[in-house]
């Protein structure tokens, strides 16, 4: 069972003190209280585990602070849809929502490379209305000969760059719990207003102790990938790990699924999975086109694959589209070959305006 708090419910007032104490009471439950990301010291929800018997919800309800009770199923206990369940499919970071009724554009550069590249690519942004980005510093490869990104090294100057053109969320992916101090450090080191959403990727879906790591810290949103060779259930579970702990800031990645070497796409565009996700959890759901097609190819009509199955993602109700661009795809340190141009934004953005307009139409 879920207690909703009213919002602003505070530690300290004698309302919630008195609630605990109720609830300590009751037999075999123990309680994990949620706090409100990037809002100290505001609690927002108690969940009651392992009671043996259903408590009265007519009696929960009347507790103090409480403003709606959640009877929770099995699965997906804190990110999934449950009977009756009326909380939120959003949340709000750094003046971004992220919603399960918004649609956000992360496009930037796989992989940070050089201080111009970041500029232009945000410059970019700026000129096209754009808000948030990718900027990969730590990058998992498959070959430890291969680039591993810049790392703490290019942190100040993509804050710096991205104070300077108004970007206020950036995806950035972390492989360990030392990158958060880093980024946090380099946040605070830079001093502007940018924020991060740290990005788990494909490979660390079931590292459930990094999960548990970053689902423990409040200071950022994550966007959780799909594992690209499990099932479904299987991710949905590993972003409930982030959750459990005590982040509930999390957008659920699809960016595609392995299947084998003869395949036209780097991936399988898992894109159909869109609705199916919203319809399980509360979770708003990204997709990543360059990650699943993973190359510049075109259909006879000119329209690059990247294209068409973003405006499919688009069309299904995706609410974020994380998508690699570079300056000059030829000098890019990684995934070169799958960066739209700089000049192909706007067309990409329209693309995408028009498809959300007709998903919103139907919806
Ligand atoms: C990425 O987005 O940079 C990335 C490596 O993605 P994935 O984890 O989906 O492979």
């Amino acid at each position: 069972m879920i207690l909703v708090l009213n919002p602003d419910t505070r530690p300290d007032s004698a309302e919630y003190k008195q609630l605990m104490a109720h609830l300590a009471n009751l037999p075999g439950i123990s309680t994990r209280v949620h706090t409100e990301v990037g809002v100290e010291q505001t609690l927002t929800e108690v969940y009651l585990i392992g009671n043996t018997k259903p408590l009265p919800i007519e009696e929960m309800q009347n507790l103090p602070c409480v403003e709606q009770v959640v009877r929770i199923s099995e699965e997906y206990r804190v990110l999934g849809r449950h009977k009756d369940d009326h909380r939120p499919t959003h949340f709000d970071y750094n003046g971004v929502r992220f919603g399960q009724d918004t649609l956000n554009v992360f496009a930037g550069l796989c992989a940070v490379d050089t201080l111009e590249h970041v500029e232009l690519m945000m410059q970019a942004l700026r000129d096209n209305g754009q808000v948030c980005t990718r900027m990969g510093a730590y990058k998992p490869r498959t070959s430890p000969y291969s680039f591993q990104g810049h790392g703490k090294a290019c942190l100040p100057y993509v804050f710096d760059l991205a104070g300077k053109y108004g970007i206020k969320v950036i995806a950035m992916e972390i492989t360990h719990e030392s990158h958060v101090e880093e980024i946090c450090e380099a946040l605070y080191r830079t001093g502007n207003s940018t924020g991060v959403m740290l990005q788990i990727g494909t490979r660390n879906t079931q590292n459930f102790e990094l999960l548990k790591i970053v689902g423990r810290q409040q200071d950022f949103p994550v966007l959780l990938k799909r594992g690209f060779g499990i099932t479904l259930d299987e991710s949905l579970n590993a972003a409930e790990y982030l959750a459990s702990e005590g982040n509930r800031k999390v957008v659920f990645g699809l960016r595609g699924m392995k299947t084998n070497m003869a395949d036209p796409h780097r991936n399988f565009v898992d894109f159909a999975h869109v609705p199916v996700v919203k319809r399980l959890t509360r979770m708003p759901v990204c997709i990543d086109p360059s990650h699943s097609v993973g190359l510049r190819a075109s259909s006879p009509d000119g329209i690059l694959d990247i294209m068409h199955v973003t405006t499919q993602g688009v069309i299904a109700g995706a609410n974020m589209i994380l998508v690699d661009f570079h300056p000059v795809p030829g000098k890019a340190l990684v995934d070169g070959p799958q960066a739209m141009l700089i000049r192909e934004l706007p067309f990409f953005l329209e693309d995408v305006r028009i498809a959300r307009e007709a998903y919103e139409r139907r919806a």
